[in-house]
């Protein structure tokens, strides 16, 4: 087995390049510890992806650090443990109730996933078995560890860690951590201090705190989803919302939202209830057509903890649930059937964000062929996917085999993304007294490439990271003043 005694690395392994499968690799005297192992999304070689061998022994990793319970930064968490890995999963509190409600999911539809290629290829010998299963996702849960938000912890000997609030969903962290050169363990002051970003939320989104701001590090390694954007103003992207359903209520159809059911929906409702009076929500019934998105916004309102001002404010007035008296919880399959029945005056939020799969296809399969039905696009579309077809508005799209004319009006509103816009992901860079050298990770190659143009120009060293690229951490600048002691 391969011994790392005597480095101290970093190993970028996935989003590397691209948005998905965010997983990196710290090594020092000895120890192995991965922050995150998520899965690759979208894109027709991802199913094969997923299923490689990682490019690491499973069972000679120490721990993981989890940045949040997304699945592009857990999903491949059960393949882990039923490969062999052992070792503790840390993460925070709201995003260890979050990940199981994800992970069950993700087991439900890799199962449904096998079960359909078996019956595709009923003739052939070879049967396809599910990703993983309820089994390994328990046995990740039982492996999880809870640490709390802003608090230094020495998860290994030689790596201490302190998880910070990213405003990406609930349960959102970057991380803070500092690594010790294998030979002089226990001397604080030779320790190397890296941050990785996770996945950085919108400076003043609804419900949750803005990212927090970092003042130093040696390293960091950080998101560009949207390196290259400009997200519209969240004022903007809340008018345009009620302009769409003022629309909406004038043609007389349907809106459908993909969503995702963690962050997306709940502040979906967040806002509809805000603007209930505003917007004359009453004539509408707004469904909420997602167990997990159900489930998830349960988890949110039992966080309180980690509310803004504002949300604390209109808390007061939440039972469970943001007051919405025309919102249905949509939790049966056959609940879900019976919305396919309305022609007219439904709002509609089902999964998946990305309508790649979920009960959001059979809603669009019955309202896309319509020119006054609206589809809101609220989230990132990987490439591949049906939501990024309809982005590029498509005129023919193919759900569960059937190709359907694209008549309903699509709208992207791309102020209410989880992700921070290239101005945010320089604001959230800024706060970096001393210009860390920055390695972009989880962007597609424009976007991560358009960001580290901007970071050049204030003059940080800036590299988009590849799979398989490997760093000397001994060669970062010890910096002395930084210590995990609060
Ligand atoms: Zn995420």
């Amino acid at each position: 087995m391969l011994r790392y005694d005597r480095i101290m690395q970093l190993e970028f392994f996935g989003a590397a390049g691209e948005v998905t499968g965010s997983c990196h690799i710290v090594r020092t005297g000895g120890r192995q510890l991965l922050l995150d192992c998520g899965m690759v999304q979208g894109g027709a070689d991802a199913p094969a992806r997923n299923r490689r061998a990682f490019p690491f022994e499973p069972s000679a990793i120490d721990a993981v650090v989890l940045s949040h319970a997304h699945i592009d930064h857990c999903g491949r968490l059960p393949l882990l443990v039923s490969r062999g890995f052992r070792g503790p999963i840390y993460t925070n509190p709201a995003c260890a109730d979050l990940l199981p409600i994800l992970l069950r999911d993700a087991a439900n539809l890799a199962l449904r996933d096998a079960e359909r290629a078996n019956r595709d290829l009923e003739a052939r010998a070879e049967r396809v078995t599910p990703l993983f299963d309820l089994e390994d996702v328990e046995a990740v849960v039982r492996q999880l560890r809870v640490v709390a938000y802003d608090t230094a912890l020495e998860l290994l000997p030689g790596i201490t860690v302190r998880v910070r609030e990213a405003g990406h969903i609930l349960g959102s962290s970057s991380i803070e951590m500092w690594i010790q050169e294998p030979a002089t363990r226990r001397e604080q002051e030779n320790s190397r201090k890296l941050v990785f970003s996770g996945d950085l939320g919108q400076y003043d989104t609804p419900i949750l705190h803005d990212p927090f701001a970092f003042e130093s590090a040696g390293l960091g390694l950080v998101e560009s989803t949207y390196g290259d954007r400009r997200h519209r103003d969240r004022e903007n992207t809340v008018r345009e919302l009620g302009a769409i359903l003022a629309q909406a209520a004038r043609d007389g159809g349907n809106v459908i939202v993909p969503a995702f059911a963690i962050g997306r929906s709940q502040e979906l409702l967040y806002l509809l209830a805000q603007h209930y009076g505003e917007w004359h929500l009453e004539r509408w019934k707004i469904f909420l057509d997602s167990p997990m998105a159900i489930a998830a916004s349960r988890v949110y309102w039992k966080h309180p903890e980690r509310f803004d001002a504002e949300a604390s404010r209109l808390r007061a007035s939440f039972r469970g649930m943001p007051p919405l008296p025309n919102l249905v919880l949509s939790e049966s399959p056959d609940d879900s059937r019976a919305i396919n029945e309305i022609r007219a005056g439904a709002i509609i939020i089902a999964g998946s964000g990305m309508a790649n799969g979920g009960r959001v296809l059979h809603h669009l399969k019955h309202n896309l062929e319509r020119s006054e039905c609206h589809v809101i696009i609220v989230g990132f579309q990987a490439p591949g996917t049906l939501g990024r077809q309809l982005v590029d508005r498509q005129p023919q799209v193919r759900i569960h085999g059937r190709q359907l004319r694209l008549a309903a009006q699509i709208h992207t509103l791309g102020g209410l993304s989880a992700h921070g816009d290239q101005e945010q992901l320089l604001r959230w860079y800024d706060n970096f007294k001393d210009r860390p050298p920055v390695y972009l990770v989880h962007g597609e190659l424009p976007a991560s490439e358009a960001l580290a143009v901007k970071l050049r120009e204030r003059g940080a060293s800036a590299t988009v990271a590849r799979p398989g690229l490997q760093i000397d951490l001994s060669s970062l600048a010890v910096l002395a003043r930084d210590s995990p002691t609060p």
